[in-house]
């Protein structure tokens, strides 16, 4: 592709053509991760078809291919963010894998008790973590730059933060929550004022920016190729050369050595010091695939698209009823973090699920970013330039519909549950219920009528001790024993509607039922027979497990 058509672009992803066909699909979740480009599939496949060798090492015609495609795109990577030398790249599996291996290798050996680490309140965990570990193991000290209205970090602030304590700054170039651009610029020359090295973690600006390291002057500049419309499982370490040479290894074993004796082992030279077995081959030639979509004469037209993009989705949020945006003012790159009201954010991403529209609910790894806010999650839409117009205007009308209520309180004609049929565990009611709804719109419709049937649990009676672990949304689970008969009563609640009408159906299963009962019932085979687990995201899936789990401990209690 020489020059960005929206609607050609669209048509090099494969998944979209395929999903919007099959079920129309709308894939609002790329901040989590891009879709594929058609050429980084076949690039991958062709790979493995008639180039596949390992790298470096074979003394051979299909060896020397591979490492020639693969080196080719460490040069490309080079040029894109126009660092001085090839050297200076350094393939991870991903911007988490980078930062821990500066946390380790720079971290380690360049800091001390009482340093400081700046970090600003909007990082994902991937840029906090390794630093408390850091932290745990040496003594550095972790300061916390503050945001602004708009969700930027606080450059007057920042003055007063980043102090000669300050040995590194480690902060993000766009918050994956907030979707504004950091003035990084600024930022990395507070630091160099005093003396201390930056580390600007790009994973969510790569995709949408230019990025120059030498222009920036930053120390490190970390990326994922997942969120640039390549594969998952590699990322990149952008460090200036001098740093890389005095920090020792990450990882040994092959590739990264020059000799190995057991009297001693001499290292390699950059950029394999810091590779060591066998790397991701084809992630990094799939990722040369993708680059073409970088080159400014392509990223200028898809930005400017983007950014229509981004206007238009702000300004149909801002019509929908008691939408809040967690930050003021619209953000730079189509990235959009909110609450309604007081629906649960995962109320609100199931049922536009269940819509057919793919976002993201919950905390987005940036726990202290919703401490602030003083939130356990919120929704989050964010779009890439082959989402359409056409695709914004559906998620305003069905945010439109679910705050109006239309949608989750309409009562389905066929189906009917009783307040009876949940007090009166009838499982085989429930099962039925299930099987006539055919789609999971039609299930999760049936998931939030149950959720009315389940009697709340006063606020001052729900203690911590009855909080459910592992589940994404606070929810709590009480018990009783009835001494005569041996059976057990449950309440339960949760602050997300559709985790209170998963919660009707776990309980028809294990309401006023003694502790063997409880511990002998299949609850896979029941869940199975609701045709519902492939439909709960991996959190409320395991939201359910965590109900499983706890009601079982409870009952083992009993026996
Ligand atoms: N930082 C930011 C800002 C991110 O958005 C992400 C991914 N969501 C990461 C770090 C971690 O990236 P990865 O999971 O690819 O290592």
């Amino acid at each position: 592709m020489n020059t960005f058509s929206e609607t050609e672009f669209r048509r090099k992803f494969p998944i979209l053509q395929k999903l919007n066909k099959d079920s129309g699909l709308i894939y609002f979740d790329n901040a989590a991760t891009t879709q594929k480009y058609k050429a980084v599939i076949k690039t991958s496949q062709n790979f493995y078809q008639e180039s596949n060798a390992n790298v470096h090492r074979g003394s051979h015609f299909l060896s020397a291919k591979a490492t020639e495609s693969f080196e080719i795109v460490r040069l490309q990577v080079q040029k894109l963010i126009n660092a001085k030398s090839a050297k200076e790249i350094i393939w991870t599996k991903g911007t988490t894998e980078a930062i821990n291996l500066v946390a380790q290798c720079f971290g380690l050996t360049n800091l001390s008790a009482g340093d400081e680490i700046v970090v600003s309140q909007a990082e994902h965990h991937a840029n906090i973590v390794p630093w408390q570990n850091l932290a745990n193991q040496i003594g550095v000290v972790i300061k916390v730059l503050p945001l602004d209205k708009c969700g930027r970090i606080d450059l007057v602030q920042a003055q007063r933060i980043i102090s000669s304590k300050c040995k590194l700054l480690a902060i993000n170039h766009i918050s994956n929550v907030i979707g504004k651009i950091n003035p990084i610029e600024q930022l990395i020359a507070l630091a160099k004022g005093v003396g201390a090295k930056t580390l600007i973690d790009g994973a969510q600006s790569i995709a949408h920016t230019i990025i120059d390291v030498q222009a920036l002057d930053c120390d490190f500049y970390v990326f994922s190729a997942h969120k640039m419309y390549g594969p998952t499982g590699i990322g990149v370490l952008f460090g200036k050369q001098e740093l890389l040479e005095k920090m020792p290894p990450y990882q040994f074993g092959g590739e990264m050595i020059k000799k190995v004796s057991f009297t001693g082992t001499t290292y390699n030279t950059l950029p394999h010091k810091f590779e060591a077995g066998t790397p991701n081959i084809v992630g990094v030639v799939g990722l040369g695939s993708c680059l073409e979509l970088f080159s400014p004469s392509f990223l200028t037209p898809m930005t400017e698209y983007e950014q229509r993009l981004c206007q238009y989705a702000y300004q149909g949020l801002t019509t929908i009823p008691g939408l809040e945006f967690l930050v003021e003012q619209q953000p730079d790159i189509p990235l959009f973090s909110f609450t309604i009201n007081d629906l649960h954010h995962h109320d609100v991403a199931t049922f536009l699920d269940s819509k057919g529209i793919a976002v993201r609910s919950g905390h987005h790894c940036a726990m202290p970013l919703m401490d602030l806010f003083k939130l356990d999650g919120s929704v989050r839409v964010s779009l890439a330039p082959y989402n359409t117009f056409a695709e914004i205007d559906e998620l305003i009308k069905q945010l439109k519909l679910l705050v109006q209520g239309d949608e989750t309180d309409q009562t389905s004609t066929s189906i009917k549950p009783s307040l009876e049929s949940i007090n009166t565990p009838d499982q085989t009611q429930i099962i039925n219920l299930f099987n006539k709804a055919n789609s999971w719109d039609l299930k999760h419709r049936q998931i939030m009528l149950l959720a009315k049937q389940l009697p709340r649990i006063d606020k001052q009676q729900r203690t911590d001790d009855d909080l459910i672990n592992g589940c994404e949304s606070n929810s709590w689970l009480q018990v009783s024993l009835d001494l005569t008969t041996k059976q057990l009563s449950f309440m339960a609640d949760s602050d997300a509607k559709v985790i209170r009408g998963l919660m009707v159906i776990i309980l028809s299963a294990y309401q006023h039922k003694t502790a063997e009962q409880i511990i002998a019932f299949d609850i896979s085979n029941f869940f199975s027979q609701l045709g519902l687990m492939q439909h709960l995201s991996p959190s409320r899936g395991n939201g359910v497990r965590a109900i499983v789990e706890r009601i079982e401990q409870l009952a083992a209690s009993y026996l």
